[in-house]
């Protein structure tokens, strides 16, 4: 890996591109063409934060953003991987595939995906892998679920493997949670495995049932514009956790499995039984969040797209000022961008540094960028420009 946590900009760059590249360096690797390419999408939170863990809702959407891997069978139970963000491959036999931990780095994402498929009971063919991605790693766009989707959508494919698109979501998590050792929800590999374009997917994190609602940005005339922060993650990892164990202890004194079973009606009477001003406001997000969530799904399924946008700035304020999540140079993206005429911006993904999105009219995308970069130039920040990326 060149730097993993601190890739260079993305390259969205013409459709195809990043499929070309798979395939040429496969060809130029192995020597031959490979004998498909298949491949997953990033994706971004429109709303629903810290939701995941306490049972409730989300709502992500695929960008036109790609990790693709070509691919071919190889015999004698061998795995063969290169990425074009590495200088060299990584390689694995049966043995490194029957226990998890055994590949680290970031093999142990293909390798993962190699076992759990064997744990499930399928036969995976051994296979040589090129693997080329436009999404950002690190940034929140989940370049590994990214990754996880392609290489299970090839394997799956070139060992004739049955397994349905609803069961894959489930058997990507595996490979991440208990093989690379990452303790992700189901939100990611749901949505680079099952959204569909022009829609996003309404997902209920306690039944997993799905729902795809439209989202039609092109159709409307708006966009959504995707701005990665560059803000380094500070404490990330123990915040999160910290915040975690707020929501499990407040559900147990609230007396409910999850808080997800907190119902907005009721949020009154359950923050009157807590003592604790802070834990007060960790339930206060997470309540009215998937309030949110099940309103934006309402406004969506309306056609009502651009009515969102007060949504969307509601929650980035809920986690700026009760979960805590937000650092100045998001804040300052998302204020300048509604000041520039977002219909409504807020953080996505976990906090502290990642991306922040806007809901603007389609052509409002430069106005709005220009009205950002001003705002972190103002206060120092670096400049967030190069990894800007415009989405229907
Ligand atoms: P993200 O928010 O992008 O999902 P993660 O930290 O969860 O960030 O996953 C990033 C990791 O996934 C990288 O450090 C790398 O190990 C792996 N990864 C993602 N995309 C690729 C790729 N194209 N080639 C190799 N490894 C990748
Ligand atoms: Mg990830």
């Amino acid at each position: 890996m060149t730097d993993p946590a601190r890739p260079g900009p993305a390259r969205p760059g013409p459709a195809g591109e990043v499929t070309d590249r798979a395939a040429a360096g496969f060809l130029h690797r192995y020597g031959e063409p490979p004998a498909g390419r298949w491949a997953a999408p990033g994706r971004a939170n429109l709303i629903g934060e810290h939701t995941d863990y306490n049972d409730g809702f989300v709502l992500p959407f695929t960008l036109p953003l790609r990790t693709v891997v070509a691919a071919a069978p190889q015999d004698g139970g061998r795995w063969t991987v290169w990425s074009e963000l590495s200088d060299s491959p990584v390689e694995f036999g049966v043995a490194e595939v029957t226990a998890p931990g055994r590949v680290t780095g970031w093999g142990a994402y293909v390798a993962g995906v190699v076992w759990a498929l064997r744990d499930a009971g399928h036969h995976v063919p051994g296979a040589r892998l090129a693997i080329a991605s436009d999404v950002p790693v690190g940034s929140g766009l989940s370049s590994s679920a990214a990754l996880e989707g392609a290489v299970l959508a090839a394997l799956v494919d070139l060992g004739g493997v049955d397994l349905p698109a609803e069961r894959r979501p489930r058997l990507a998590q595996r490979a991440e949670n208990a093989y690379v050792g990452v303790p992700t929800g189901i939100m990611d590999q749901s949505a680079v495995i099952r959204c569909r374009p022009g829609h996003a997917l309404f997902l209920d994190c306690r039944t997993e049932s799905v729902e795809h609602i439209p989202f039609d940005l092109a159709a409307a005339g708006l966009a959504v514009l995707v701005i990665d922060s560059r803000a380094p993650h500070r404490h990330a990892g123990g915040e999160y956790a910290s915040r975690r164990t707020s929501c499990e202890q407040a559900a147990e004194l609230l007396g409910v499995a999850a808080l997800r079973d907190v119902p907005a009606a009721g949020l009154d009477e359950a923050l009157a039984r807590l003592d604790d001003d802070e834990t007060r406001r960790r339930v206060r997000h997470v309540v009215t969040e998937d309030q949110r969530v099940l309103d934006t799904v309402e406004l969506l399924r309306a056609g009502r797209i651009r009515d969102i946008g007060p949504l969307l700035t509601a929650s980035h304020a809920s986690m700026r000022d009760d979960f805590e999540i937000t650092v100045p140079e998001i804040d300052t993206a998302v204020e300048a961008a509604l000041s520039a005429g977002a219909y409504g911006a807020r953080m996505t993904g976990g906090g502290f540094g990642g991306c922040v999105l806007a809901l603007i009219d389609a052509d409002r995308a430069d106005a709005v960028t220009a009205a950002i970069t001003t705002a972190y130039a103002a206060r120092n920040f670096p400049t967030p420009t190069p990894t800007f990326h415009r989405l229907p």
